[in-house]
């Protein structure tokens, strides 16, 4: 049997000569791949040699191969290739609110990183040599980062209505930063110049037919009942047709108050940016889903997992593309029928 000491006592250790009287030590010879066994009572005590990094894990009492090789694949990954994991090893795991975190001490052939878990990040532990503070700052970050506000709906209605998503996103950031009346007022303006941006944004991206006599920009509520209209225009939808009208009514006359509301509250400004954002939402689903012509049923498997897809590489300026999440045929505007896409 071989005992390794995998620290680097000097040849003077007490210890290591102690031990040394019992068991044979490996010579430190770093010019020699294999270290040889050496017999004590004939030689001084020597420093054992480092293990190759890629076998360390040979040695390691928790070790999960798929864990450590995904952890792996994560860094190598991140550092675009250009550095290669010699060990993955994990050192910590931490329960926080609920959450648990695990902690990887990573080698490389270019240097060390901690990893940590859920979600997933590196460190650099030439930056950050301590792991408590690393991980105390990764949780603060990722509470940070969970707190953001981030819209709904897909990357295509986002990009679809690009401005206005924007105006969505920095007026509910002020109404995080919000604290006083005629803070909360100023939210109001911001939900209602979201609005009327988002009735431009859509008149741009899509005929609703108004032919020469438009509503002007700024009347919502003519284009509120024109969209309606178009967007659930047989008699069968009359109850989606109502909806769509009474909210997207009812929030501009909720966003109008609340710029003049010298009493106006936190839960006010909350209710205004978040029926302001469901208008939004409502709309841009059912108008992008006509621009696309995206049918409701897929036509190749019958699924009713229809979403439309942004496709930037398509025609001039990109495209709208109906794709069935269920068989993955797609629907190119083009085209009359739902196309198989292989
Ligand atoms: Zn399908």
């Amino acid at each position: 049997m071989w005992w390794i000491f995998p620290l680097p006592f000097v040849s003077s250790c007490p210890v290591v000569k102690t031990f040394g009287k019992q068991f044979n030590l490996l010579r430190c010879d770093m010019n020699k791949e294999k270290p040889q066994a050496i017999d004590p009572s004939t030689s001084a005590c020597v420093i054992p040699p480092a293990l190759p990094k890629g076998d360390l894990h040979k040695l390691m009492f928790r070790y999960s191969e798929q864990e450590a090789q995904e952890i792996g694949d994560y860094v190598e990954w991140q550092a675009h290739g250009e550095e290669t994991v010699l060990h993955a090893e994990k050192v910590a795991s931490e329960r926080v609110m609920g959450h648990d975190h695990d902690v990887w001490d990573i080698h490389t052939d270019k240097g060390r990183w901690w990893v940590i878990t859920n979600p997933t990040n590196l460190y650099s532990q030439e930056l950050m040599p301590s792991l408590d503070y690393t991980l105390s700052f990764h949780i603060g970050l990722m509470a940070r980062v969970a707190a953001r506000r981030e819209l709904d709906g897909s990357d295509a209605e986002r990009e679809f209505v690009l401005v206005t998503s924007r105006k969505l996103l920095q007026a509910g950031e002020a109404l995080d930063a919000a604290d006083e009346a005629e803070e909360f007022q100023a939210v109001g303006m911001r939900c209602r110049e979201c609005l009327i941006t988002f009735i431009r944004e859509l008149a741009d991206g899509f005929d609703f037919g108004a032919g020469d006599d438009p509503p002007k920009a700024a009347d919502f509520p003519a284009w509120n009942d024109l969209i309606a209209n178009t967007v659930a225009p047989e008699a069968s939808m009359e109850y989606v047709r109502g909806y769509l009208k009474t909210t997207g009514e009812r929030a501009w006359r909720l966003v109008n108050w609340l710029t003049h509301a010298a009493n106006a509250t936190s839960a006010d400004a909350h209710l205004a940016w978040d029926a302001t954002a469901h208008v939004v939402a409502n709309y841009t689903r059912a108008v992008l889903k006509m621009k696309a012509k995206a049918p409701d049923q897929c036509g190749r498997c019958k699924s009713f997992r229809v979403r439309v897809d942004w496709r930037p590489d398509l025609g001039d300026e990109g495209m709208y593309v109906a794709r069935c999440e269920e068989c993955g045929a797609q629907e190119h505007p083009a085209s009359d029928q739902i196309a198989d896409d292989n």
